[in-house]
């Protein structure tokens, strides 16, 4: 005995599967970094922002994984969900952020 379903059927179950699988890639592939925010300056120093702001530093990584502050070489990394560090530039890093000092990890 052969099941068959009509076409709205099909098409509504497979938009179902789409959504619950769009919000376990979302958990599941860095979704709590989006909420991350590495951009607390207040503890520099007027020379430290400029210098920040110099090198243009963002969040997030117009060149997305294949250029950020994680696989930087300043990059010094802190437990998952907190900011980093970076040799090069003071203050709070996003592990997917990125600046023009950039320079793959040795
Ligand atoms: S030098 Fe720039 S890209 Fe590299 S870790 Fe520091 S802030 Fe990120």
């Amino acid at each position: 005995m052969s099941e068959r379903i009509s076409r709205r059927v099909f098409l509504a179950r497979g938009a179902a599967f789409g959504a619950a699988a769009g919000t376990l890639l979302t958990i599941g592939c860095g979704g709590g970094s989006e909420e991350l925010s590495c951009t607390d300056v207040s503890g520099l120093s007027a020379g430290e922002q400029a210098a920040r702001s110099g090198l243009a530093y963002v969040d997030n990584s117009p060149h997305g994984a294949q250029k950020n502050c994680l696989n930087c070489n300043f990059y010094t990394e802190a437990p998952a969900g907190q900011c980093g560090g970076c040799t090069l530039v003071k203050g709070p890093i996003h592990p997917q952020g990125y600046c023009n000092g950039w320079a793959a990890k040795a």
